[in-house]
């Protein structure tokens, strides 16, 4: 929005209005038209049993190219989407196009899919997953959902039952990165969440005495509520030895596995962390 002020013109940047935004009127119209021009897709994550060893199962994530071939990250994206509505029918092609791609094997056992709460506040959602669960004859068990708490959404009796009516399809209900916003512990009270993500910024900040003890409390708090925990973040082997060390369930991060294509789960994993220091390096050459 541009002002005129006497002789002189004073730029305003106001972040809230779309307007002023540099790129975001370009990837609200990409958005429109990405799922008839094929523009999105979905990458998989493992999430790592810390107790077996094993790939419990993948995260969805979703990828989005402009017209010109240029990548868009979610954290840029995904505002765009939510603002315009286009999240509503990106997310419930994406609850698709997981049932379709992975579900239908069983060599994953859970796909979770991040859910924006403007798609719990749309009606129809749980009944949207249920229909979709039984054309491809999948248990709704295999589906978790996960809610990102840095969306500010103020839980009403539509979310609550949303939540509950997808338990009830026997799917699970995860809250992703926890203590980033101001709404976890309310999230945590009115919710019976059945896997809490701590944010990576706490396992980050595991280096210092006061990082360790921070992450330590949330363990805690989490722990007294009866909630399975996952740490995100998990880059380096000191990583994962920590978590192993602090009794969590399940880690994800780069050094489990990078978000590959749904391809490699055709072929059980979801990429061993060696190869993908291969594919990396070969990227690099
Ligand atoms: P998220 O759900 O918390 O996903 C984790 C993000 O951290 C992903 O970024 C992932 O690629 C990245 N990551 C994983 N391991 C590591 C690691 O070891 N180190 C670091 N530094 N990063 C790691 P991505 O794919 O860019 O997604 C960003 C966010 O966008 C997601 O955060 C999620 O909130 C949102 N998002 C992605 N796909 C969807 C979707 O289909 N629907 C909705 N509503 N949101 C989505
Ligand atoms: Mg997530
Ligand atoms: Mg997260
Ligand atoms: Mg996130």
């Amino acid at each position: 929005a541009a002002k005129a002020t006497g002789r002189n013109t004073v730029v305003v940047f106001d972040p809230d209005d779309p307007q002023s935004s540099d790129d975001s009127e370009d990837i609200a119209a990409t958005l429109k038209i990405a799922l008839e021009h094929g523009l999105v897709h979905l990458v998989y994550q493992p999430i790592r049993n810390v107790q077996t060893g094993k790939t419990d199962g993948v995260e969805a994530l979703m990828r989005l190219r402009m017209l010109d071939g240029t990548a868009v990250p979610p954290d840029r994206f995904i505002p765009v989407a939510e603002r315009t509505g286009s999240i509503v029918k990106l997310g419930r092609w994406a609850i698709r196009t997981v049932c379709r791609d992975l579900l239908a094997t069983d060599l994953v056992q859970v796909a979770s899919v991040n859910v924006s709460p403007i798609e719990l506040k749309t009606p129809g959602f749980a009944s949207y997953v249920a229909a979709t669960l039984a054309e491809f004859d999948v248990a709704g068990a295999r589906l978790a959902f996960e809610i990102t708490e840095g969306v500010e959404l103020e839980i009403d009796q539509d979310v609550v039952r949303c939540i509950s009516d997808l338990r009830a399809l026997g799917a699970q209900v995860w809250l992703d990165d926890f203590g980033t916003g101001f709404a976890g512990l309310s999230w945590l009270r009115l919710i019976d969440f059945d896997t809490v993500k701590i944010d990576r910024s706490f396992l980050h900040d595991s280096n210092t005495e006061r990082g360790k003890r921070m992450l330590l409390d949330i363990i805690s708090l989490l722990r007294n509520r009866g909630v399975k925990i996952l740490v995100e973040g998990v880059e380096t082997i000191e990583h994962q030895l920590l978590m192993q060390q602090y009794g969590i369930n399940q880690i994800q991060g780069y050094y489990i596995g990078r978000p590959a294509p749904a391809a490699r789960l055709e072929t059980g994993n979801v990429l061993p962390f060696s190869m993908a220091r291969k594919l990396d390096s070969k990227r690099l050459s």
